[in-house]
């Protein structure tokens, strides 16, 4: 399971850096001459306009991160057998004024 050099984990051992998460990805090895679009940032902006221009528009798309992992905000750690979201918490695919109707 890779690791992400963010954050702590508290055991009987002691304080560890780093968190294990899915969210460590491997760089593109080949990358092109030139691109049409460089994206910057893989959190969930960059994600879904690096996907949407590569997929829907047919564009050489470049994606860079600063972090060691894709996600920014948004993003799953793993300990103890368990996950635990350290962002984003309530995803939905209802716009605000739909969900204040059901809610309110
Ligand atoms: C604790 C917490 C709980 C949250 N709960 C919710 C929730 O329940 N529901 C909800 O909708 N939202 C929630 N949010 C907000 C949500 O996580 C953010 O709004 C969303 O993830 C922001 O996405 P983003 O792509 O705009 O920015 P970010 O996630 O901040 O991504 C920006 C990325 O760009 C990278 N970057 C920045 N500068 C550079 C650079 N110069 N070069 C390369 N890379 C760079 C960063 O490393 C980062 O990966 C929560 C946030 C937190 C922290």
């Amino acid at each position: 399971m890779p690791r992400t050099k963010e954050g702590h984990q508290y055991d009987n051992t002691g304080v560890h850096k780093g968190l294990k998460t899915d969210a460590v990805v491997s760089s593109t090895l080949n990358t092109k001459n030139s691109y049409d679009v460089i994206v910057i940032g893989s959190g969930f902006c960059g994600l879904v306009a690096a996907r949407n221009l590569a997929l829907d528009r047919n564009l050489r798309v470049l994606l860079l991160e600063a972090r060691d992992r894709i996600g920014g905000r948004t993003w799953t750690a793993k300990a103890w057998g368990e996950e635990f979201e350290m962002g984003g918490t309530y995803v939905h695919w209802y716009p605000v004024p739909c969900l204040l109707k059901v809610t309110g």
